[in-house]
């Protein structure tokens, strides 16, 4: 039976990875939709490889580039942000929400409320909107199916035993490429440096949210919202090797955990053929090979983004949604060579540092609160590059 699979986000990293999961099993899969930022070429190449009914560029300045290079094809060309969102809402079996940013989450959300199951990659959007989209999906029925490699472990995990019966999840982290380095070290690292993780390889906002640990505070945030354990009962384990995903332990403190190779087209074939299996060409585990797996406890000190991302949603309300923007601000700031590698955490705290907006209550109250926070986040920004 082939199934109908729009992905958004479809020329990055875990799009690619999408991409490739298709194209070794054709016949399963109609691609309905692709989209991307600006790259039109290589957005009209996979248009033309996979043959979607529409492809779409968020850049609505390319419209014209696409258009001409999907001319003759019978592929729709669509462009902006409300193409974007049409594109989500038609119907379709399958959903991959791979955009990087609370860009995604208006499609995100669009098909949540269609009813749509949802692949998530696109960690930012549950961060900022959390309510919203667990409530959107209660609402529709719509299964949402964490395609971040450790929500993806809890979720098979969970699948032993009833969450009621959890009595913690323990998400793991790689660490990042910074791991064992002094704070006064850190403070010289180039993007380059930062964007080259040991273990996965992936875009570079991610790749810096990992070395910042930004990226498992985010993590905990997405936790929280996918698995309603609690957010006491959710804790972070550094793990260097990425060889455990993550782990639940039950009431009867049976330890369940999920191991592969650290690829993402693994949790990414979890995604797509649930509640099936599919077949990946990925490395199966060799752990004679690996010989041993290492765990820490996280350093708080020098990466101090895990706890500020607690602090945040246990605060709750605007609070996610603040510091998700203001970090997205940050760590473009840094990757363009403006800032420096401490001055992202920074600048998060300094937004944080202000009152709270109100609680949002809708879609549009979220995007205010992004607005409000970038705009703060680039004001530290320019007193940093001019300090
Ligand atoms: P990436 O930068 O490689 O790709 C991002 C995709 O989003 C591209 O197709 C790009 O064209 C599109 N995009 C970027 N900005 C956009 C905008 N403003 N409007 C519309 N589209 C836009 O990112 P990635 O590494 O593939 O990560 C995608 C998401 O998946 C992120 O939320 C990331 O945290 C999450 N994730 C990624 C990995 C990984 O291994 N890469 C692992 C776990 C979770
Ligand atoms: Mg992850």
């Amino acid at each position: 039976m082939t199934r109908r699979l729009s992905l958004f986000g479809a020329t990055g990293s875990v799009g690619q990875s999408t991409l490739d999961l298709v194209r070794r099993d054709g016949d399963s899969w109609q691609v309905a939709v692709l989209t991307a930022n600006s790259d039109v070429a290589e957005l009209a190449k996979l248009a033309k490889e996979f043959r979607p009914a529409v492809a779409v560029i968020a850049d609505e300045a390319r419209y014209a580039d696409l258009a001409e290079a999907l001319a003759g094809t019978g592929i729709e060309a669509a462009a902006g942000a409300d193409a974007l969102v049409a594109a989500a809402r038609a119907p379709t079996d399958l959903v991959m929400a791979a955009i990087v940013g609370c860009a995604g989450l208006a499609p995100t959300m669009a098909a949540l409320e269609a009813g749509t199951p949802v692949a998530l990659a696109n960690k930012e959007a549950l961060v900022s909107a959390g309510e919203l989209m667990t409530a959107a999906a209660r609402a529709s029925g719509a299964p949402i199916l964490p395609v971040d490699s450790e929500h993806n472990a809890i979720f098979q995990c969970l699948a032993g035993g009833r969450i009621e019966q959890v009595r913690r999840i323990i998400l793991t982290a790689s660490g990042g490429p910074f791991r064992t380095m002094s704070a006064a070290d850190m403070a010289r690292v180039t993007p380059a440096e930062a964007v080259a993780h040991p273990n996965w390889s992936m875009g570079a906002k991610i790749s810096v949210d990992s070395a910042t640990m930004m990226n498992k505070g985010l993590e905990l945030i997405e936790a929280y919202h996918l698995f309603p354990v609690g957010l006491d009962r959710i804790e972070i384990l550094v793990h260097p090797q990425s060889v455990i995903h993550s782990l639940v332990e039950y009431v009867d403190c049976s330890t369940l955990a999920q191991l592969g190779s650290p690829d993402m087209r693994i949790p990414i074939a979890s995604a797509l053929a649930w509640p099936d299996r599919m077949a990946t060409p990925c490395a199966p585990l060799d752990l004679a090979g690996i010989a041993r797996l290492d765990f820490e406890a996280p350093d708080e000190v020098r990466f101090p983004a895990t706890a500020l991302c607690r602090a945040a949603i246990a605060e709750g309300g605007a609070r996610p949604a603040q510091l998700n923007a203001a970090n997205e601000v940050a760590v473009a700031a840094f990757l363009a060579g403006r800032i420096s590698f401490p001055a992202i955490v920074d600048t998060v705290r300094r937004v944080l540092d202000a009152a709270a907006p109100a609680t949002p209550a809708s879609l549009h109250d979220i995007f205010s609160v992004d607005a409000s926070s970038r705009a703060a986040a680039s004001h530290f920004v320019d007193q940093y590059e001019h300090a």
